[in-house]
């Protein structure tokens, strides 16, 4: 046990398969966090910030696990620079969260040296990480005239190509005209797609718990509303979960009536026998660290000497198209699950480079 200035107390976990785990309790603020670093071969780890009332630590630390290493394979796949890592708050966004307490997770990420580094995520908004970068300058999605600030417009472009090489693979062409889009959660990622979509021609279906926004997509995009518990369900041609993790599991796979998944959501797959689950049902899968890339691309710039320029970034979003398009390909020669399919590639991308 490390005891940081103003008493913050930071103790490494040692976990099977990550370079460090770390939790850290600062009793002054009442933060709670942990940071996990999955893999760092190919750079250092960049992943957000997850603030979330999680019911006890055990839980916090699985979610912050999966997610790191999920990012490993993000960023491998996305050709960046970058390894994989995450770090979670245990606080409500809306309750807990402060300034001080924001300040305190800055010196806690100090203490790793940019071993790992901080952006943000669920309840944790570009201002906190413009506090958090008060303390410490391992952060990324600050806004400001050089920042690349909130990476959502960048997730849904490139989800957007992400269902146009899905449709691709599917119909022989590109174009989404015609196409029923079903749209689980219209936040930040899934109103974005939407109007991508619809703009492009496809026909929505859509769900949220706030009726507000999806009155406007009925009103603003012709948008079928139907409710959170039909969404998964409805009959389309793209399935594109923009909201929770764990939808497609057991439960779900038997009763979807897509012909593909392509959507932002992380952690779609409740576990990766679900993969092979929606292989045998013959629904074809974008893997979510494949597809919801765009964010963490858009942010990496921040890291580039010349920093944030919005026209670089955009065109290297676009190569999502080409990656999901090869992952298809890999899987269908191998006859293997898209999700396996990108697993081993991203694996081997980090196998081939030596050693630092
Ligand atoms: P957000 O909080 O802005 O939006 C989530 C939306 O889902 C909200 O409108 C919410 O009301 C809705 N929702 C919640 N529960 C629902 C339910 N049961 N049924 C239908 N709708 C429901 O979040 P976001 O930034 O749009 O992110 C969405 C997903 O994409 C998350 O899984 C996130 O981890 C992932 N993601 C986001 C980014 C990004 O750049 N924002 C990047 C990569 C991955």
């Amino acid at each position: 046990m490390e005891t940081l200035s103003h008493q913050i107390l930071i103790e490494d976990l040692q976990v099977d398969g990550y370079e460090r785990v770390v939790k850290c309790f600062d009793p002054e603020t009442k933060l709670e966090a942990i940071i996990a670093i999955h893999n760092t071969k190919l750079g250092p780890a960049l992943g957000g910030t997850r603030i979330y009332p999680y019911a006890n630590f055990e839980s916090a630390l699985f979610d912050v696990l999966r997610l790191s290493k999920g990012m490993t394979y993000k960023s491998a796949l996305a050709g960046l620079g970058l390894g994989g890592g995450k770090s979670v708050i245990i606080a409500n966004s809306k309750t807990d969260k402060t300034p001080e307490m924001m300040r305190a997770f800055g010196r806690f990420v100090e203490a790793l040296n940019g071993k790992y580094i901080c952006a943000e995520d669920y309840g944790c908004t570009s201002e906190d990480v413009g506090i958090i970068q008060t303390e410490t300058k391992h952060v990324v999605g600050v806004d400001g005239s050089r920042g690349s600030g909130n990476p959502s417009p960048y997730t849904a472009w490139g989800v957007f190509r992400g269902i146009q090489a899905t449709v691709n693979t599917l119909f022989g062409d590109d174009s989404v005209e015609g196409k029923t889009v079903a749209i689980q959660g219209l936040g930040a990622v899934g109103k974005a797609l939407a109007e991508h979509l619809f703009w492009h021609g496809a026909q929505l279906i859509v769900a949220d718990i706030d009726p507000e926004v999806t009155e406007w997509a009925k009103l603003k995009l012709s948008a079928k509303v139907v409710p959170t518990d039909e969404i998964l369900f409805v009959e389309c041609d793209i399935l594109a979960p923009c909201a929770l993790g764990g939808i497609i599991n057991s439960d779900t796979i038997p009763r979807l009536r897509c012909k593909a998944i392509a959507g932002g959501a992380n952690n779609q797959l409740l576990n990766e026998q679900d993969g092979q689950s929606l292989f045998d049902r013959n629904i074809l899968y974008a893997p979510d660290f494949v597809i919801n890339a765009g964010g963490v691309i858009n942010a990496e710039f921040d890291l580039h000497p010349e920093g944030h320029i919005p026209a670089v970034a955009r065109n290297k979003v676009e190569n999502i198209y080409n990656v999901i398009k090869s992952i298809y390909h890999i899987a269908e020669k191998n006859e293997m699950t898209t999700f396996n399919a990108a697993v081993s590639l991203a694996e081997d991308r980090i196998k081939k480079l030596p050693l630092s």
